[in-house]
């Protein structure tokens, strides 16, 4: 095949025609700003490319710069590859990168409210996270708590709810909580440290090594999706469930202020629409492919099932209960953050209670 018909065939030349035609326009029309080209440099939490979480922030520079022609490219980068995982926040904040995704629990140490932006135990699930943040004042309250920091957060994907970790002896009661080494981050680390046990915050690279050597005896990563990727099966065999502690992530885009602001309003609209549409399709995609990884587990790999114990749950729900009104008695804004989402949720049950979960309770077959 000759390269002309090759480059056809890929259907570059007509990207290649698209972007000449968007460069003669800005030449016709005198709008400067609109010839001008961005490079941007994104970096995340997740290991390169890692399925769902890594794939998603690949898929999101894709849509950016197809929309916008080429005129915002955006380099993708994993955990390590341009700064450590949890160095995300620091560096985009600082300006060395322009945008970071990741996920805001992972930043609690900095701002006390940010994990309810991503996940809080016994909280919201992903359609409450989003009829919240979108439609409940959740959005406002993000950009306030990182205003001060100089960053624009955006939800730009969900897990949907998580499954509550891998551990290597089974749970029969809370004493077999006590000096349980788990990873855990966010919230759901402080209520398992009062309910006795250990909770470690490693980045998802690490945690593969650490519970096969039993540098940690149980952890907790997203759903069955991505822990088969991690291959989690082969270091623990029971997998208890539900992810008390996520019951529906929100994955979070950062952007560096100044370089947002240095964007031209159609790119910054881009940026703001294809960050939405990533929220959307992640979660698509993890309800699809947690549905099948969880039978691969099952069938092929030996994995057993287990549900937490009730008494188990109640005494984590309580514990909840009390880290979540200790910390608003220490911060403001958590305080005010908090009780949003009491509100919000206190308006959305009576509904949801004749709606999802009706429906999902007498759905047959
Ligand atoms: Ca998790």
């Amino acid at each position: 095949m000759k390269r002309r018909d090759l480059i056809q065939g890929l259907g570059l030349g007509a990207a290649a025609a698209a972007t000449a035609a968007c460069s003669r326009q800005a030449v016709e029309t005198g709008t400067s700003d609109r010839s001008q080209r961005f490079q941007w440099k994104l970096i995340t939490t997740w290991p390169p490319n890692f399925p769902g979480l890594g794939t998603g922030a690949v898929e999101f520079a894709r849509r950016v710069e197809a929309c916008s022609g080429g005129r915002l490219s955006i380099r993708v980068f994993g955990d390590g590859e341009f700064v450590p995982a949890f160095e995300v926040f620091d560096a985009v904040a600082k300006g060395t990168a322009e945008m970071g995704h990741g996920a805001s629990y992972y930043w609690k140490g900095k701002i006390a409210a940010a994990p309810f932006f991503c996940a809080v135990p016994f909280g919201l699930t992903a359609q409450e996270m989003n009829a919240w943040l979108y439609h409940g004042g959740g959005v406002e309250l993000w950009q306030e708590a990182y205003a001060p920091f100089g960053l624009l957060p955006m939800p730009c994907g969900n897990s949907g709810c998580q499954m509550g970790g891998w551990f290597r002896h089974e749970i029969h009661s809370v004493a077999d909580l006590q000096g349980l080494k788990m990873r855990m981050p966010g919230l759901g680390g402080e209520v398992l440290a009062r309910a006795g046990g250990t909770p470690v915050t490693l980045p998802g690279s690490e945690i593969f090594t650490a519970l096969q050597t039993g540098a940690i005896d149980a952890t907790e990563w997203v759903g069955p999706y991505n822990d088969l990727a991690f291959g989690l099966y082969k270091a623990a065999k029971f997998y208890y469930y539900p992810g008390w502690h996520e019951p529906g992530s929100t994955l979070e885009m950062i952007v560096n202020r100044q370089a947002f602001d240095s964007l031209p309003e159609d790119l910054q609209e881009i940026v703001r629409t294809s960050a939405a549409a990533i929220n959307d399709r992640m979660l698509a995609e993890f309800t699809a492919r947690n549905a099948e990884a969880l039978q691969t587990l099952v069938s092929q790999h030996g994995v057993e099932l287990r549900p937490y114990p009730a008494d188990v749950l109640a005494r984590l729900q309580e514990l909840s209960l009390a880290v979540l009104e200790e910390t608003a008695g220490r911060d403001a804004l958590f305080a005010r953050v908090l009780e949003s989402l009491r509100a919000f949720r206190r308006r959305m049950d009576p509904y949801l209670a004749v709606a999802e979960r009706a429906m999902l309770n007498t759905r047959a077959g």
